[in-house]
């Protein structure tokens, strides 16, 4: 077994020798669509009448949450898996995650029969807990964030001979979930923008790769007002982190921004816009009202960033339903605000 240190890198994360910072091209993609066709389902793309009829635009759904973790992640954890390298498949993976990474990279391992570790944040999702140990992983809840659980993730990685799995630097992930935006070129080529909501960048970035390169949508980013790391990066041009990331919307919740997605983003994304907190929730709240779909805050920071919009009538708008592992916590919340 081959133990592997880190190695400098160009953000504030740790990467290791195995990590390729090389952005994946559309062909890539292409290759990724193959694999992931094997293992998940395609999912819908479905109009919304509540929000086209709002803002004057078509405004289509691309529904991630229906894919088996609930979350368009485990497009990008079918490609890594398919592709790991021998040497890793008996020590297994290891991921830092608040949930959802870590459902697909469990998901993964399952398929795949490899060993899952993953590190969630003290005081986590507990439904995606469950999830995640219901696909195998083991789960060490550890750290006061999510940045926190990482360093650990990454110091156990190199002690213990795993691979880590890193939530952005992985050109296997990106080019994985850029499925996503090779589906809906597929049944909507007339697509005009995209509106992603982003964490790391990969989701963003995958459809800059596919809609946006491809199909010569406009792709615009959504980050909370309190969570803000690749919203800066994007615009200042560095690759700082952030003291705090306080949105309650888990998904889009990271201090650090990530060398590879960033690179893409800047290369590729045509605007990155923030939303208030309180609209992420009257979100959440009005999907599930009128939409009858639950969907993480995250999901619906970018419904929220669409309807801040007051430029977007008469265009095809897609939004992806990134993710419906919403806890029932957040969701009596959103439903009933104090
Ligand atoms: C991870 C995640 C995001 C953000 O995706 P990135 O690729 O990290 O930008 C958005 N929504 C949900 C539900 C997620 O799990």
């Amino acid at each position: 077994m081959t133990r592997y240190e880190p190695v400098e890198s160009p953000d504030s994360t740790t990467t290791f020798p195995y990590h390729d910072l090389t952005p994946p091209e559309p062909v890539d993609v292409y290759e990724a669509r193959e694999v992931v066709r094997r293992y998940l389902p395609r999912t819908p793309l479905v109009k919304s009448e509540m929000l086209s009829a709002e803002t004057g635009a078509n405004v289509y759904l691309k529904r991630e949450d229906t894919l088996p973790t609930g979350a368009f992640k485990v497009r990008g954890g079918v490609t890594l898996g398919h592709r790991l390298s021998e040497e890793f498949r008996e020590a297994g993976l290891i991921a830092a995650s608040t949930g959802n990474h870590g459902q697909s990279v469990a998901y993964a391992g399952r398929e795949f029969d490899v060993p899952v570790t993953v590190a969630v944040p003290a005081d986590p999702n507990p439904e995606k807990v469950a999830a995640m140990e219901r696909f195998g992983a083991e789960v060490v809840a550890i750290g006061a964030d999510y940045d926190e659980a990482r360093e650990w993730a990454e110091g156990r990685a190199a002690s213990e001979g795993l691979r880590y799995v890193h939530s952005a630097n992985e050109p296997d992930l990106v080019a994985g979930v850029a499925t996503a935006g090779l589906e809906v070129l597929e049944t909507l080529p007339a697509v005009d923008r995209v509106v992603c909501p982003v964490g790391g960048g990969s989701g963003a970035a995958g459809y800059c790769l596919t809609v946006g390169a491809i199909g010569g949508a406009d792709i615009v980013g959504v980050q909370s007002v309190a969570a803000d790391a690749t919203y800066r990066a994007y615009h200042e041009g560095h690759l700082d982190p952030v003291d705090s990331a306080m949105t309650e919307a888990e998904g889009i919740s990271s201090r650090a921004p990530f060398a590879l997605t960033v690179e893409v983003l800047r290369d590729r994304l045509d605007d990155m816009i923030t939303v208030p907190e309180e609209s992420i929730w009257e979100g959440v709240a009005d999907l599930l009202t009128d939409e009858r779909i639950v969907a993480e805050g995250a999901s619906a920071a970018a419904i929220a960033a669409v309807r801040s919009m007051d430029d977007v009538a008469g265009e095809n708008v897609v939004v992806p339903i990134t993710g419906r592992n919403l806890s029932t916590e957040k969701l009596r919340n959103a439903l009933s605000p104090a």
